[in-house]
């Protein structure tokens, strides 16, 4: 089951109490313990990849491709689809299942996955959500995270008689650093508080927001071969670490789009004064021209 699916999932059980879903009604902690092993040796073993709904993230799939030895062009490509994300509208990338193929992940073998050591975060989670209280009491203070169990009946790994902590599991998982990767860009598309839940993302941001997340090269060349650098202060120390570094790239990434989409103030970036005060002016002189025609028609009307 996606991640994504989950966590509608999650918000119905956490505070309704459904019943007959395939999410344990228990809020885990880090200590919690579980029995679970997901091996060659399991009866069901690789039937759960496919079908899936995987959202990719931009850690995904720096990892992805780079493990592949492909450009982000060439990757997305191959195996991702754009689309619009729920009620936010924004646009993320979508592990294409192969639908000649009963809907089975490109990745998939009968040895496995084949990309094991990079597969996605939602693949790593399983089966083990997390789930965030803000999101469902919102406006309040401090987030405080949890975790909850994904039981489905056809998976045998819960058979297995392996011990975990909810903590020893994420460790072998490695949730943590993608966890610390993602965070970022999770804030952007949940829209925080603080970049303005209501914003509505025009069509030039959205164009942005997509190529920043989910192609390393464009926003590479976007930086370094347009107006950019004319545009924005960047100190020469992030712009050699940004160069080398397809992960540094993607951190300044998630700032440029806080700073450029969102109006957060960053301390990797800002708008150089003179094409603020340029940009000041266009705005200005456009709203004399907005005020100068309402009142013309009022005018009319009078
Ligand atoms: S990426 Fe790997 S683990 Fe994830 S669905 Fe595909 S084959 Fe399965
Ligand atoms: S259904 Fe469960 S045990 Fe079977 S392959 Fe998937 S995760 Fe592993």
């Amino acid at each position: 089951m996606a991640l994504n699916d989950v966590e509608k999932k999650v918000d119905k059980i956490l505070k309704k109490g459904q019943e007959g879903s395939v999410i344990a009604p228990v809020r885990m902690e880090r200590d919690s313990k579980f029995c679970f092993a997901c091996h060659p040796g399991v009866p069901c073993f690789t039937d759960c990849c496919r079908n899936m709904n995987i959202i990719l993230t931009p850690y995904d799939i720096v990892r992805l491709k780079n493990r592949l030895g492909l450009t982000s062009d060439a990757f997305l490509h191959l195996y991702a689809q754009p689309e619009l994300l729920g009620i936010t509208m924004v646009p993320v990338a979508r592990l294409k299942m192969l639908e000649d193929q009963g809907g089975r992940c490109p990745f998939v073998t009968p040895d496995g996955c084949q990309v094991y050591s990079d597969r996605p975060v939602c693949c790593r989670y399983y089966p083990i959500g997390l789930a965030s209280l803000r999101q469902q009491e919102k406006g309040a203070g401090e987030e405080e995270e949890f975790f909850f169990l994904v039981k489905e009946p056809h998976c045998k790994g819960f058979e297995e008689p392996t011990e975990w902590t909810v903590e020893s599991w994420r460790g072998d998982q490695e949730a943590d650093l993608y966890d610390r990767m993602n965070r970022e860009w999770m804030e952007l598309l949940l829209r925080k508080k603080s970049f303005g839940e209501e914003t509505e993302l025009p069509e030039k941001a959205r164009k942005l927001f997509y190529m920043v997340s989910t192609n390393t090269e464009k926003f590479k060349s976007y930086v370094f071969e347009s107006r950019f650098l004319d545009t924005y202060i960047v100190s020469e120390e992030t712009q050699k670490k940004i160069l080398e570094d397809d992960v540094a790239l993607m951190q300044f990434g998630f700032e440029y789009l806080k700073h450029a989409i969102f109006g957060a103030d960053s301390d990797v970036i800002a708008i150089r004064k003179e094409i603020r005060d340029k940009e000041v002016k266009k705005i200005l002189k456009r709203r004399k021209k907005q005020r100068a025609k309402l009142a013309r028609l009022k005018k009319g009307r009078l």
